[in-house]
């Protein structure tokens, strides 16, 4: 097992790595901006080195940083948390060539499953269901109108390399598509520097579930259920929950064997996420993330299983510590991610937070970074912390959530948890009976 480990992340996350590395008896080193000198993590990690300015590029994304920090302090291995170079094969290579273990999956797969084509005809090939669109990529108007033929509209233009719900656009007709075709790929040079596209049927109502699994490097892959993380705004997640309130135990079963199947089919390594749209009782790949997902939270306390523990064990070389039959599913979980952003208009809201005091009691879990004092910096992205409610079933999970949200005091800065509040007093909410537009449409009525 390693003695040190050097966490390329701030925030949350970074507190969250932290954590698990304490209570397996693994030493810390915190990287920071100069913007981030005074965080949490920073202050808990049995070391800090200070890695550059704050903009990312110079910072956290600052390879030759973070591998002289490793030097500095010999730490062995690094986890990358989320976002950041969580999903840069190329960083996970250039640790392997200076003898530093990266805390995740191998390059090869990081490569694969960020090239959005590339994975998915790979998974379709290991037996998982696909969202009906191209074969691969499309290139002229005329090759996007024949699949838009086929498929039927309305169709989605999708960046091979997309992220973060960018580069994506929908035509309801064949006059719309050769202006979605521009727009996606302007877009995607922007965001992406690639502008390589593809398509897919656009699915009308679907709910975006997603299958956790964990695979070792002794032949060993198992499924940890699902995740409902149906509530987006702008295609990115403010809600999940675990289980879906859409699937019973057989349909949960049997997706999660055929993405386990797949996985091991793969020899894939660690942790890692497949996401589906699922409609009228079908489910459609749609991308696999190849790190720790910010919701993870809910399958954990679901099935109480440490998802960072396992990381770092199995990047270590250990067998993961459970079997497919070891693991129970019990209860409900739903997290809200706390953001420092006007919960109307979401404008970002950046500051000194002078009051702040979190909810507790049974089945209640905080991941923040935040304290009275602190003062939220600008420069990157607006999750200030993660409110995690675990309830025996829905219901109490509900109602749980419901007085934790009274609880949460942040003065200082606009959050979201006003949000959150209202959402609990609907009854679409309250039934579960809601698909990745629903918040959209909820977010209309409520500003
Ligand atoms: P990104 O990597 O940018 O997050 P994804 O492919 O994971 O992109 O999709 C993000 C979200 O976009 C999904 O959760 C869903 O809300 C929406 N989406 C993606 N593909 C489709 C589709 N074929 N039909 C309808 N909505 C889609």
């Amino acid at each position: 097992m390693f003695e040190k480990v050097l966490i390329a992340n701030r925030g949350e996350i970074a507190l969250r790595v932290h954590r698990a590395c304490q209570e397996m008896g693994i030493k810390t080193v915190a990287v920071h901006s100069t913007a981030d000198e005074h965080a949490m993590h920073v202050r808990l990690a049995d070391e800090s080195v200070c890695i550059g300015p704050p903009q990312a590029s110079e910072s956290y994304l600052n390879i030759p940083a973070l591998i002289s920090a490793c030097e500095i302090t010999g730490a062995e291995a690094v986890h990358p948390g989320y976002g950041f170079l969580s999903e840069n094969a190329r960083f996970a290579e250039i640790l392997t060539e200076h003898d530093i273990t990266f805390i995740g999956p191998t390059a090869e797969h990081i490569r694969l499953m960020g090239d959005k084509i590339a994975a998915k005809a790979t998974v379709k090939r290991l037996g998982i269901p696909v969202v009906p669109g191209s074969e691969g990529g499309v290139t002229t108007d005329a090759e996007a109108l024949a699949v838009a033929q086929e498929t039927g509209y309305p169709v989605l233009v999708k960046a091979a390399s997309g992220g973060g719900g960018r580069g994506m656009k929908v035509a309801h007709s064949a006059a719309e598509l050769p202006g979605a075709l521009s727009a996606a790929r302007t877009e995607a040079k922007a965001a992406f520097g690639d502008d390589t596209l593809y398509m897919e049927k656009y699915l009308s109502q679907p709910r975006h579930i997603e299958v956790q699994v964990v695979a070792d490097a002794h032949g060993h892959a198992v499924h940890l259920g699902e995740r409902d993380c149906s509530l987006q705004r702008r295609h990115q997640k403010v809600l999940e929950e675990a289980p879906s309130p859409a699937l019973n135990d057989a349909a949960r079963a049997e997706i999660g064997e055929i993405v386990s199947k797949a996985m091991k089919g793969l020899g894939y390594l660690g942790v890692g996420t497949i996401e589906f749209l699922y409609e009228n009782g079908e489910f459609f790949f749609i991308e696999m993330n190849t790190r720790l997902q910010v919701e993870h939270p809910v399958t954990e306390a679901i099935t109480g299983i440490d998802l960072v523990r396992e990381q770092i064990r199995i990047a270590s070389g250990l067998e993961m510590s459970f079997t497919q039959e070891d693991v129970a599913f019990s209860g409900h979980a739903i997290e809200c991610r706390i953001n420092a952003e006007h919960p109307q208009t979401f404008m970002p809201s950046p500051g000194l937070i002078k009051e702040y005091h979190t909810p507790g009691g049974l089945g209640v879990r905080i991941d923040s970074g935040a304290y009275s004092g602190y003062r939220i910096p600008p420069y990157y992205d607006s999750l200030i912390g993660k409110l995690i409610v675990h309830g025996r079933n829905r219901n109490e999970c509900l109602m749980r959530l419901r007085r934790s949200l009274e609880e949460f005091v942040v003065d200082g800065v606009d959050t979201t948890i006003p949000l959150f509040k209202e959402l609990m007093a609907e009854p679409e909410f309250q039934n579960g009976d809601y698909h990745i537009h629903w918040l959209e449409q909820f977010l209309e009525k409520y500003s």
